[in-house]
This record gives structure tokens, C-alpha cells and sequence, in this order.
């Protein structure tokens, strides 16, 4: 067999490993599999790739290949062995804009030197392939920098509103087009260099006109760009793993933007033009009444007192670590016969399944972890409700006021429950920095600090529920 025939054949292993993964990753009881297929898939295709390469390659060229793959693979794991879960978004946000610069970086290459076979049509093919993968590189490159900047709250979350944003984007759309065709029929670097540009500040302006709660499908949405800025870059490279992946990229990271938008009710079309056509955000600040506190010992006893809870966790809920308390606090809760259940929104914390994951990790039983559809009818028969760390995916607002900036997203019904307690540090608002009237409402209390040790003090409260009565403290309980 020649090392051609044994990389294509590897390529087809790899691609098969990496939809193994995708499918594994697709589920909580199979993701960790999905992510060793993953880790798999991704070996044989750098075996495959660098075994391709020896053929035609100087030692100095192997040298490079292993000090940029030791100098990459350290990275890393570094990265992924000291980031905070709260900080994945922003990560996952800068490495796609790491495949996008890449692919920007093949495009040129592939202007710079082309192959002397390449003549008629295949030269013209070859030419649009150039054009395509700089230009959807470059906007994959600062969108991404742009989320990033967003999510690591470096730079204000609200949307940014040029006066005719539209007609700038859909500027640069038209001006793409028109040189991509200029450039097939005669190529030339002045029209990369202006298609760069254009690609460069379209991405930027595409995410900063993005406001905070439509972010996470900003985030899915840069992901599938990502992939298609890779499968545009297969393309050049005449290398059929990097287009079956990207493809693979691509395609599920539109989907999983379909899928946000759909939890969030938005359109689609909308959120991946810029906010097309959302209505401006008018902020609510201030607050809207007066709010009502309560005390870890009283909470306990409410819970103790409880037939039916719904935990409804939150960003704030990632932010303390408190996924451990929360378990063991269901745990008690359980042991002493009141139901509990845990309802997650779609976009909870700061990726899709943020919640999920952290409360796998802490064992909380797969079966009363549901969805919101499969909840929200129910907060109408529950005593108490805690809310641990979220603020805009039980916002009223977006339910009852249209001129909301989240008016339309789907959220949990938790004020319908006869109590609801607010885990909180401030009365400040959410991502979206929109107030919440659930706040201000009559059977809402709310439980300040950090959301690990009120429910550290909560349990504590339950233990001394439990306690005998010191016989001179009398018998009146
Ligand atoms: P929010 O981000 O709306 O609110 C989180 C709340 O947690 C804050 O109000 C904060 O209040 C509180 N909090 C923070 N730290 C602590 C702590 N240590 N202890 C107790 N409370 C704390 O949360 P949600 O999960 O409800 O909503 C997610 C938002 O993020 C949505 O707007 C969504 O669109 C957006 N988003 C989601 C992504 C996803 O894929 N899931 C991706 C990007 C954005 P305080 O400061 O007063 O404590």
C-alpha cells in the first residue's frame, strides 16, 4: 500500500471516528465516549497528515511540523486544564477565531502559489476557492475576537447600532460578490487585500449589533462558521478529511443555532444578519418596587414544610460551584419525602447544556433533571420554587412586556409557584442587563449572597429541623 492510499484510508477512519463523536457527544450518558472517539479520530488524523507530508518534506519541515504541534498541543491543555467552566464560552469563542484566521491564512497561501497544473476552469475554481475561504476565514476571525470580547464582559454586551446597519452588511455582502467575480476573470492582490478587509469588518460589525441574550446563538453560529471556513480550506488544500470535518462542523453548528433559536424564539435569519429586524433594546433600569428578603434558617423551614420543589439553576449557580450543595440539598430534600425536580432552560449559564453538565457532575439523577417544556405546566402545583443563580430565563418581563428586550424568549413559569426564593448577591440585573420584575412579585423572596454557602447555610437549617428539642425549650413544635 502507498502512503497515499494509507492516509485516504486513515482520513476515512478518522471521519468515521469523528461522527461516532458527534453522536456520542449528542447525549449526557454517552458524551464522555463521544469525546474519547473525538480525541481518537483527531490522533489518526495527525498521523495521517504528517505521514502525507514526510513524503515530500525536509527535516527542517518535519522539525517545524513537531515544534508546532509539541507548541500547539501545550497550549492546549494548558488552557483546558486551568479554565473555569464560567470561562468555556469565551475559550471555545477565541479558538474558533483561530480556525478562522487559519483559514484565511490558506486562502492567501493558495493565492500566493498555485499550483502550475492548474489551467481553464480548474484555475477559475481554484481562484473562487480562494476568494470564498479568505473571505469566510476573515469574518470567523473577528466575529469570533468580538464574542470573545463580549462573553469575557471586556466590552459592553449591548448591541451595537451604526445608523444603516443593514445596509452596510448587506453592502459588504454585494461588494463580495462583485469582486469574487472580478477576481475569477482576473486575479489580482489589490482585490484579495479589499475582500480581506471587507470580510475583516463585516465579521466585527455582525457580532458586536448582536445583543446579550441572543449571544448563545451567536456562539453555535460562529462554531459553524468555523467549520466551513475549515471545509473552504479542505477545499485548497485538495484534502478530503479537512472538508468531510468541516462539513460535519459546519452543518451541526447550524443546526445547534437553529435549535437555540428556536428555544429562544427568534429567527434565524434575523439573528445571523446582525439583528436584523429585532426591535431595538429599550433598557429597563432601576429597579420596580419594593422586594421582600428571607433568611437561609426560614428558607429551610419552608422547604421542610414543602410537598413539591423546583430547583430552576442559573448562570449564578456555575459562578459559586454550587452544583454540590444543590444535589445534596435535593438528596435531604427526597429522603424526607417532599419531590423534587430541577428545571433547565435551553440557554441557562453560558453554553448550550451549561446546567446539565454541572449537575451530572454532581450526581443529580438523570430523571427529575428536565427540560423546560417539560416543566412549565407544572409550577402552577409546586410550594416552592428556588431560583439559584438565574435572572433572565425567569425574566416575566419576556412574557408580559413587548417592548423587552428578551419580549418573545421562552422562559420558566416559576413565578406561577406559591413561594419563589431568588438565590442572588445584588439586585442586579442579568446578562441581557434587563431588570426582573419577578423580583418586585408578592410571593417572591429573595436569599442574598453567594449562592454556594446559602445553600451550605440551607442544609445546615434542615439538619437543626431534625434535631431533637432540648427538653427545657418545650414541647410546642
Ligand atoms: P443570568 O446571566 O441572566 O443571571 C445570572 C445571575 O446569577 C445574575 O443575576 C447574578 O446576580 C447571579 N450570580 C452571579 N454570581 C452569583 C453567585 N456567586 N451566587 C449567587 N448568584 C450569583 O443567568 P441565566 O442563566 O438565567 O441566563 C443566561 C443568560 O446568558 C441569558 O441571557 C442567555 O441568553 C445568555 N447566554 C447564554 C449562553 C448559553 O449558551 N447558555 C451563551 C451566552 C449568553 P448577582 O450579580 O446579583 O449575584
Amino acid at each position: 500500500m502507498t502512503t497515499d492510499t494509507a492516509a485516504q484510508a486513515a482520513y476515512v477512519v478518522a471521519a468515521l471516528l469523528f461522527i461516532l463523536s458527534l453522536a456520542g457527544l449528542s447525549q449526557h450518558k454517552t458524551s464522555r465516549s463521544g469525546v474519547v472517539w473525538g480525541i481518537a479520530g483527531m490522533v489518526v488524523a495527525l498521523a495521517a497528515t504528517v505521514g502525507l507530508a514526510s513524503r515530500s518534506i525536509t527535516t527542517t519541515g518535519l522539525v517545524l511540523i513537531a515544534a508546532a504541534t509539541a507548541l500547539g498541543a501545550g497550549i492546549g491543555l494548558w488552557r483546558a486544564r486551568v479554565v473555569e467552566m464560567t470561562g468555556m464560552p469565551e475559550l471555545i469563542a477565541i479558538m474558533h477565531s483561530l480556525v478562522g484566521l487559519a483559514a484565511a491564512f490558506v486562502g492567501w497561501n493558495g493565492y500566493l502559489d498555485v499550483d502550475a497544473e492548474l489551467s481553464g476552469s480548474l484555475l477559475a475554481i481554484h481562484h473562487a476557492e480562494v476568494f470564498i475561504g479568505v473571505f469566510i476565514g476573515a469574518v470567523t476571525f473577528t466575529g469570533s475576537v468580538v464574542a470573545y470580547l463580549k462573553l469575557s464582559a471586556r466590552i459592553n454586551s449591548r448591541p451595537l447600532t451604526l445608523p444603516g446597519k443593514h445596509v452596510l452588511n448587506i453592502g459588504a455582502l454585494v461588494a463580495f460578490v462583485g469582486l469574487t467575480a472580478a477576481f475569477v476573470a482576473r486575479p489580482g492582490m489589490g482585490l484579495l487585500i479589499a475582500v480581506t478587509v471587507i470580510a475583516l469588518a463585516l465579521g466585527a460589525h455582525l457580532v458586536a449589533s448582536i445583543g446579550g441574550g441572543d449571544m448563545p446563538v451567536v456562539v453555535s453560529m460562529l462554531n459553524s462558521y468555523s467549520g466551513w471556513a475549515a471545509a473552504a480550506s479542505g477545499f485548497l488544500l485538495a484534502n478530503n478529511l479537512l472538508i468531510v470535518t468541516g462539513a460535519l462542523v459546519g452543518s451541526s453548528g447550524a443546526y445547534l443555532s437553529y435549535i437555540m433559536c428556536k428555544a429562544m424564539n427568534r429567527s434565524f435569519i434575523s439573528v445571523i444578519a446582525g439583528g436584523f429586524g429585532t426591535p431595538a433594546a429599550a433598557a429597563e433600569e432601576g429597579e420596580q418596587g419594593e422586594h421582600r428578603e428571607i433568611n437561609a434558617e426560614e428558607t429551610a423551614e419552608l422547604l421542610g414544610n414543602a410537598t413539591s420543589v423546583i430547583i430552576t439553576p442559573g448562570y449564578g449557580m456555575a459562578v459559586a460551584q454550587a452544583q454540590y450543595p444543590v444535589a445534596e440539598l435535593a438528596r435531604k430534600l427526597r429522603e424526607r419525602g417532599v419531590e423534587v425536580r430541577f428545571g433547565i432552560h435551553p440557554v441557562a449559564g453560558r453554553l448550550p447544556g451549561h446546567m446539565n453538565v454541572l449537575l451530572a457532575e454532581a450526581n443529580v439523577p438523570y430523571d427529575i433533571v428536565l427540560e423546560m417544556d417539560e416543566i412549565n405546566d407544572d409550577f402552577a402545583a409546586t410550594s416552592v420554587v428556588l431560583v439559584i443563580g438565574a435572572n433572565d430565563t425567569v425574566n416575566p418581563a419576556a412574557t408580559d412586556n413587548p417592548s423587552s428586550p428578551i419580549a418573545g424568549m421562552p422562559v420558566l413559569h416559576v413565578w406561577e409557584s406559591a413561594h419563589v426564593i431568588v438565590f442572588k448577591r445584588s439586585m442586579a440585573a442579568g446578562y441581557a442587563g434587563v431588570q426582573n420584575p419577578l423580583f418586585f412579585r408578592e410571593n417572591t423572596q429573595m436569599l442574598f449572597g453567594d449562592a454556594k454557602q446559602r445553600v451550605e447555610d440551607i442544609l445546615r437549617g434542615l439538619d437543626a429541623l431534625d434535631a431533637p428539642v432540648p427538653e427545657m425549650a418545650g414541647t410546642s413544635r
